[in-house]
């Protein structure tokens, strides 16, 4: 590692290991299977001090529950329950929903109460203080501004008042946010291509991508190709939903057809080895969002989950939330999740967290700022469960010798 470009381009990951070492046992009910390699397993506690990102966050799907039933009842707008419990329930909320289709029923309730600028400036606002407070430093948070347009508010101002609230937490909380635009499968190419042209808007004004989103089953991506030719020929970045309910062949139309830069979800990439290997000779980043698949029934369990497999093979994997509220999650408890559930090792955890970093769409200069603070910032951390403390200022603390970092980082 002789310096930090060489981190974004170098491999990232270890030597494959053999397909034989797919872990097939456990579920999210199952008790922790710890860490391969032996070393002790980390409690939740320590992963929320890590430095991160969260790429897949859906604002719509990253409320609290609270604040959905304060807005209802400020404007008057009708809840399954205004009782938190109940609502919950009502909701599905971190419950297996079988599908993705029943899953999305949850928006069915955010949605009515996110159709003015406060009620977005608030719920981006507090998205990124909950992110912020569980060490996110950086998130891409992702919506389809057409879809908050039920009482008038121009498209514009969705994405400023949504903007507004990104802005305000970074000036309190440091966390540094941007949007991904979302065109929506199951409604029509035509909108899909007005929040393209709205994305090209924003371009360099806190838009860095576009993604499409929604009912993957019976619409595939091919028929949105003009909203994505329009942000293509605008140098605008693409991610797609794709491996999640339908097959690879979805991916490689992400891919191909649509010139997708990283992947949502992915899961079903497996089945095809062939594009599995393009992926990764690309370095396309697959956004992971393991708690989220287990709940749509896109894969049976967490330990069933890919995510292992394409990083023991050399994929560039990133976790993330994918929809806080209704997944009840955090990036902390998926990366705790990978490394109790699926095995993973902090070594490899600290690969993911970099991956992220590496694969946010920041411009090139950008990230290699992040990476030069988080890199030092993670040698911090040891497989033993010890912290090393942050290295003071010499003139705040005079006589002092800062520990040697004791974890190489094999990015
Ligand atoms: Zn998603």
């Amino acid at each position: 590692m002789s310096d930090v470009s060489d981190l974004i381009d170098d491999q990232d990951e270890d030597a494959p290991d053999s397909l034989e070492q797919r872990g097939t046992r456990g579920g999210m009910d199952e008790p922790s299977t710890g860490p391969r390699d032996g070393s002790p397993t980390l409690p939740l506690s320590f992963f929320e001090q890590l430095p991160k990102t969260d790429l897949h966050v859906h604002l719509d799907g990253s409320l609290r529950l609270e604040t959905v039933v304060e807005l209802a009842r400020e404007q008057g707008v009708e809840l399954p329950s205004f009782e938190i419990e109940p609502l919950r329930r009502a909701m599905n909320l971190g419950t297996n929903c079988g599908s993705l289709v029943e899953y999305l029923k949850a928006f069915d309730v955010t949605l009515r109460v996110m159709q003015d600028a406060a009620s977005l400036f608030r719920c981006a606002f507090e998205l990124a203080e909950d992110a912020a407070r569980e060490g996110v430093k950086y998130m891409e948070v992702r919506y389809a501004p057409m879809l908050h347009t039920r009482r008038g508010l121009k498209l514009t101002s969705v994405v400023e008042a949504t903007l507004g609230g990104l802005r305000a937490a970074q000036d309190v909380y440091g966390i540094e946010s941007n949007l991904i635009l979302c065109g929506i499968r199951n409604v029509s190419p035509e909108s899909s291509l007005e929040m393209a042209e709205l994305a090209v808007a924003y371009k360099g004004r806190g838009v860095v991508g576009f993604d499409l989103a929604g009912a993957e089953y019976d619409h595939p991506a091919k028929h949105h190709k003009r909203a994505f030719q329009l942000v293509r020929d605008n140098n605008i970045n693409v991610t797609i939903h794709a491996g999640e309910a339908y097959g690879p062949e979805s991916i490689a139309q992400a891919i191909h057809v649509c010139g997708a830069h990283r992947i949502g979800h992915g899961c079903r990439l497996r089945e095809d080895g062939d594009l599995l290997h393009y992926i990764n000779d690309h370095r396309v980043a697959l956004e992971c969002c393991p708690s989220s698949n287990v709940q749509t029934g896109a894969v049976r369990s967490l330990a069933s989950h890919p995510l292992k497999f394409y990083k023991d093979l050399g994929l560039r994997v990133t976790v993330n939330t994918d929809n806080r509220l209704v997944t009840d999650t955090t990036v902390s408890k998926e990366l705790w999740l990978v490394h109790t559930r699926m095995g993973l090792p902090l070594d490899d955890i600290k690969s993911i967290v970099l991956a992220g970093f590496k694969s946010s769409f920041l411009p090139f200069h950008i990230k290699q700022g992040f990476l030069r603070k988080v890199v030092p910032e993670l040698e911090r951390f040891h497989a033993d469960g010890t912290i090393t403390p942050p290295v003071s200022q010499p003139s705040s603390t005079p006589g002092h010798t800062p520990l040697p970092p004791r974890v190489a980082l094999r990015s």
